[in-house]
C-alpha cells in the first residue's frame, strides 16, 4: 500500500462530513483498500449483475474516484444509506470469509 498517497477528498452532501470521514478511514485501511482495488467483488456481485445497488460495489467506485486526485461525490452511498443494512445482509451469501470479515467491520463502523 505504500506510494498510494492521500487521493481526492469527498464532497460534503449536507451533514455527511462524519460519514465521509468514516468512509475515508475505511478506504485507507490497507487490507480493505487492497480488496477494493482488485475489484474482485464487483466482477462477481450478484446484486450488480441484477442491476441492483450494492454498498461494497459502491466502495470500489468511491475508492476509484478518490484515486483520481479530484474531489469525489459519494452520492451513490448517501442516496442508499437507509438501505445499506438490508443490502449487506443479502450480499453476505456471495462473499468470501475475508470479504465477510471486512464487511462486518464496515457494518460495525457505520
Ligand atoms: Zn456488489
Amino acid at each position: 500500500m505504500s506510494g498510494i498517497g492521500v487521493g481526492g477528498g469527498l464532497n460534503n452532501l449536507g451533514n455527511t462530513c462524519f460519514f465521509n470521514a468514516t468512509i475515508q478511514s475505511l478506504l485507507y485501511t490497507p487490507p480493505l483498500a487492497a480488496i477494493l482495488d482488485r475489484k474482485d467483488h464487483s466482477q462477481r456481485c450478484r446484486l450488480k449483475q441484477s442491476h441492483q445497488w450494492c454498498a461494497f460495489c459502491e466502495m470500489e467506485i468511491i475508492l476509484s474516484g478518490t484515486r483520481q486526485n479530484k474531489r469525489f461525490s459519494p452520492s451513490g452511498m448517501i442516496n442508499h444509506l437507509k438501505s445499506i443494512f438490508k443490502k449487506v445482509e443479502i450480499n453476505l451469501l456471495s462473499l468470501s470469509w475475508v470479504d465477510k470479515k471486512i464487511l462486518t467491520n464496515f457494518y460495525v463502523t457505520l
